[in-house]
This record gives C-alpha cells, sequence and structure tokens, in this order.
C-alpha cells in the first residue's frame, strides 16, 4: 500500500513537472529590447464612456480587445482626438512609480478643452490606471531603460457626418512595455531644418497633443530621413526663423554654459519632459533661460563654438542628444557628434527619479 502511493506520487509529480518544462519551454520569454517601440500591449486595458445624459460612466478594465467603431464614427471623419504619452518605472525598491501622473493628465484636460471634448476627473482615472498597472504588473519590465508606456486616449464616437462637436467619446488607456531608446547606446542623431513645413500654427492646435498634428508632421519626417536625418527641426509657422521643436519632442541648447529652450508661445508643446529638465537644471545650479532663439543664432553658435550640446526632450526617449543638424544643405556638427556632458547630466539626473534612486514627489507610488 505505501510502495502504491509512492509510486502514484512519483507519477503525478513527473506529469506537474513535464507539465511545469513544457509551458517554460513553449512561453517565448519577449526580449524587450528588440521589440520596436509601443507594439507589444499588456493584457488589459481601462475603457470609459461619456455622453450628454450620464457624463463619464460605465468605467470598467476589461481583457485588451478590438473596438468595433460606426464608419460615420466622428474621430475617424473630423480627428476629434486626443491622447497623452506617460511612463511608468520599476522602482530599484521594487515598487512601481508613476512618472508625474497629475501633470498628464492636467494637460490631457488642456488638450480636451481646446477640442472640444470633456474633461475628465484627474484623480479618479489616476486611481483606475493605477488599478490597471496593478492588474498587469508581470508585465513591467525590469532591465535597465525599459518602462511601461501609457497612452491615454480619448476619441470622439458619435456617428454622424453632420460637423460639430460629438455627443459621445470613449476614453481608454492601454500599456505598452517598452525598452530604451538609448539600448545600442546614448548617441547623438542627425537632425534636418524645415525651412517650408512648419508642425504648428498662430492660434491653431500645435500645444495640445491630438492626432492630426502628428498626421501633419509625416512628410516633412519623409524628407528628413531622404536628407540622412532621423528627426525634423521645426522653425516657427511665421517667419521660419525661430527654433521650435525636433520631432515630437522639445529642443534645448548649451549657449555658454547656459541652457536655453524656446518659449512656449502657443505653437510648442508644453512637454512635461521639458518641464522637468528645466527644474533639474535650476536645482543643478545652472541657468535657464526660456527665449526666442533662431536657426541663424544656433549656427552661427555652432561655427564660433558657443553653442556646445543640443539635445531634445520627451516621454518616450526622455532626451535624446543631437549631433549634427543639415540646414540648407549644409552639414553642422556640434561636439564632435559626441554627447556632451551636461547633456548626460541630465538624463542621469532624469533617470534616477524615474527609477527610485532619488526620492521626489515627481514620483507617484503605486
Ligand atoms: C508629447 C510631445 C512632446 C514631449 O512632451 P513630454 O510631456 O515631455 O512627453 C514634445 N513635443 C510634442 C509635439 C509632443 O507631442
Amino acid at each position: 500500500m505505501h510502495k502504491k502511493s509512492f509510486i502514484i506520487f512519483i507519477f503525478l509529480f513527473s506529469i506537474i513537472l513535464a507539465a511545469f518544462i513544457l509551458k517554460k519551454i513553449c512561453t517565448p520569454s519577449i526580449d524587450i529590447s528588440k521589440v520596436p517601440f509601443g507594439s507589444i500591449f499588456t493584457p488589459h486595458m481601462f475603457i470609459m464612456e461619456w455622453d450628454q445624459e450620464h457624463g463619464w460612466h460605465n468605467q470598467r478594465i476589461e481583457k485588451y480587445h478590438d473596438f468595433s467603431l460606426n464608419p460615420a464614427c466622428m474621430a475617424l471623419h473630423y480627428g476629434q482626438e486626443i491622447f497623452e504619452g506617460m511612463k511608468a518605472f520599476a522602482q530599484k525598491d521594487g515598487n512601481i512609480g508613476l512618472f508625474r501622473p497629475e501633470d498628464h493628465f492636467n494637460r490631457m484636460n488642456i488638450s480636451a478643452a481646446r477640442m472640444c471634448m470633456p474633461e475628465i476627473n484627474v484623480q479618479q482615472t489616476i486611481e483606475w490606471l493605477k488599478k490597471l498597472i496593478l492588474k498587469d504588473k508581470q508585465s513591467l519590465p525590469t532591465q535597465a531603460g525599459t518602462a511601461l508606456y501609457i497612452r491615454p486616449t480619448m476619441i470622439a464616437n458619435e456617428s454622424t457626418l453632420y460637423l460639430k462637436p460629438s455627443g459621445k467619446y470613449i476614453f481608454f488607456i492601454v500599456l505598452s512595455p517598452v525598452g530604451s531608446l538609448h539600448a545600442n547606446g546614448f548617441n547623438p542623431i542627425a537632425i534636418w531644418v524645415s525651412d517650408s513645413f512648419t508642425r504648428s500654427s498662430v492660434g491653431g492646435v500645435g500645444a495640445v497633443k491630438t492626432g492630426g498634428n502628428y498626421a501633419a508632421s509625416m512628410l516633412a519626417q519623409k524628407h528628413a530621413k531622404e536628407e540622412g536625418c532621423a528627426q525634423v527641426l521645426w522653425l516657427d509657422p511665421i517667419k521660419r526663423t525661430y527654433i521650435e521643436e525636433v520631432g515630437s519632442m522639445n529642443i534645448f541648447f548649451v549657449i555658454n554654459e547656459t541652457l536655453v529652450t524656446p518659449e512656449l508661445t502657443g505653437t510648442i508643446l508644453p512637454g512635461i519632459t521639458r518641464k522637468s529638465i528645466i527644474e533639474l537644471a535650476k536645482v543643478s545650479g545652472m541657468t535657464v533661460i526660456e527665449r526666442r532663439i533662431s536657426i541663424d543664432e544656433v549656427i552661427q553658435g555652432i561655427k564660433e563654438g558657443s553653442v556646445s550640446e543640443i539635445f531634445g526632450t520627451g516621454t518616450a526617449a526622455s532626451i535624446t542628444p543631437v549631433g549634427q543638424i543639415k540646414f540648407k544643405n549644409e552639414w553642422h556638427t556640434i561636439n564632435d557628434n559626441k554627447t556632451g556632458p551636461i547633456t548626460q547630466q541630465l538624463f542621469t539626473l532624469l533617470q534616477e527619479i524615474q527609477y527610485g534612486m532619488k526620492s521626489t514627489n515627481w514620483i507617484e507610488r503605486i
């Protein structure tokens, strides 16, 4: 009898062990550094709906799924759509930290107001976001430089071709595990100055995150690639003289040891990374100036050596050094096409905060 139950035990044990090993072999472990940015998603999503009668309602977390939309859905025709891009980071102590979520959702409400869309309740949305992240916490990558990229989105969902603000909206959040955009090293990019295309117009929507801005930027981006550059350097829409942004990032210059960034004039997206870098630089004792800065001043400064570093800032890549500028068919090289010390220092400071190596109120723990 004893012997018999021992044999049964061994038999069952072997089956469980075999099943375990088989599962290990068959589940491909993803190397996040090889996955293109924003191309994979976690198992769940948050959704809520808005109409005039109920306001925001039917808040829920569901399995990640496709939407079924009426072909007359207004977002598809008139582009009434806004989004945010933010990140959660695996903290050094094993927790999960959201980077400045209130700032991101406040900005989304500014986008909503500009696009005649309903505002969301910031605190409640942060609570739902936390629930969603906790549900999918297995999907949070933990290797250096990785994060969970968070994409809150709002779309107009009334079915009509009549042009007016929609009477119905869907708000959703999806999560995408992302690797470091600097996986191959913190290497400077080349940028192409467009003196014909502009990103934004005076009185327009360049200061908010609405889909049409990005659709409108793609042709210039294509030209930049054809010119051998990674991104477009956007100039102001009136004079094509003053520097605004680089790609979908804000831009900074180190000029005679001072950090200079274009002032927010209404045609520039007010980045949370931009704001953070300004604050970090000031705390580190640097002088930071927000002012208009012309492309001629920058080219002249590169030639004379007063412009020693240039970098872009944004949630996706945090900081991207710029090593070369192509302007009117001429190449100009900054700091020998190497990442400069101030760029490196600010990048490190920001990372220390994001991964919880320094405690700040910029990280909201989940
Ligand atoms: C999102 C965005 C940025 C960067 O904003 P962050 O809050 O730093 O991510 C800069 N420029 C444009 C056009 C953007 O869409």
